[in-house]
């Protein structure tokens, strides 16, 4: 049996991946051990690969080569019930049948483990109970997601994603088109996931300041490669991420938790202050 590193065999990893769509090749040789019990932020500019990464890892997307190991174990050696045990995956913009309530679709979080005939059992209940509270969504399991707000409807989706009870989360753009209350509010959560229930989380983020900020590891990413990966304050540079998104920025410490905090310079300051222009 070959050798699976230690992170490899407790979680979730990309070895050696490739993944096309028809004949575009948009990720090639990757290679991505997410650390266990820890926050990763896949950041990039649009286009870089983020979603089909976080899809890959999801097991909603065969890579072409290389292989993805949970626990140890390729991935295409699970049943979809196995992986769906193992990973939790909120895509970007899901979509619900009308009238569907919030109820509803948190008890969709529990399909992994329902049994054959697809009872329900008290746990399932707790399971969906317990997601309810942690997302604030328990006064409104009742209402249908199409009448909710915007935020409140991202909450419900998120507390689906939890009753799966997975000890990993994938989060594409969890707080996109959340007012910034809401996105505080969703990456808190996601914080007291990590430190409290132990969760490992993979989440696509846009802002690159509640990454820092927030995210216990961080990947940058261009053009379905790794460009840099470690902590916050090691990868959130101005040399990386000009690199990264081609942009001039100042880094210093957030004034609140001393984790990078990037400011875009104006154009006048990327032609004054830098020696080749
Ligand atoms: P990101 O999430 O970083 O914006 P994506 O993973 O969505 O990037 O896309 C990476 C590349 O793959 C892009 O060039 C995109 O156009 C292409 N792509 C994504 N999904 C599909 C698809 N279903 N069919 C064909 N090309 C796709």
């Amino acid at each position: 049996m070959p050798q699976a590193s230690a992170t490899a065999s407790t979680g979730l990893a990309a070895e050696g991946v490739s993944i096309a769509y028809g004949r575009t090749v948009v990720v090639e040789d990757l290679d991505l051990a997410v650390p266990p019990h820890a926050f990763t932020a896949l950041i990039g500019s649009n286009g870089s690969g983020k979603s089909t990464i976080l899809k890959m890892l999801g097991g909603l997307l065969s890579p072409r080569a290389g292989r993805v190991l949970l626990d140890g174990r390729p991935m295409t050696g699970l049943t979809t019930k196995e992986v769906a045990r193992g990973v939790g995956m909120l895509a970007q913009g899901p979509a619900a049948p009308e009238g569907l309530t919030v109820l509803d679709l948190v008890r969709q979080g529990r399909y992994p483990h329902l049994s054959l005939f697809g009872r329900t059992s008290e746990r399932d209940d707790m399971a969906c109970a317990e997601a309810l509270a942690l997302t604030g969504m328990s006064e409104l399991a009742g209402r249908p997601l199409d009448s909710l707000s915007g935020g409140q409807r991202q909450r419900a989706w998120i507390a689906m994603t939890l009753a799966q009870e997975t000890p990993i989360l994938l989060l594409d753009e969890p707080t996109t088109f959340l007012d910034l209350a809401h996105q505080i509010e969703v990456m808190e959560l996601v914080s007291r996931l990590v430190r409290e229930r132990g969760k490992t989380v993979v989440a696509v983020l846009h802002d690159l300041n509640q990454a820092a900020r927030y995210a216990d590891h961080i990947v940058l990413l261009k053009a379905g490669t790794v460009v840099a990966a470690g902590r916050p304050e090691d990868v959130v540079t101005a040399e990386w991420i000009a690199e990264v998104f081609a942009v001039a920025v100042r880094v210093m410490p957030d004034p609140l938790t001393a984790t990078p905090m990037c400011i875009p310079l104006p154009l006048y300051h990327r032609h004054h202050s830098s020696a080749d222009g």
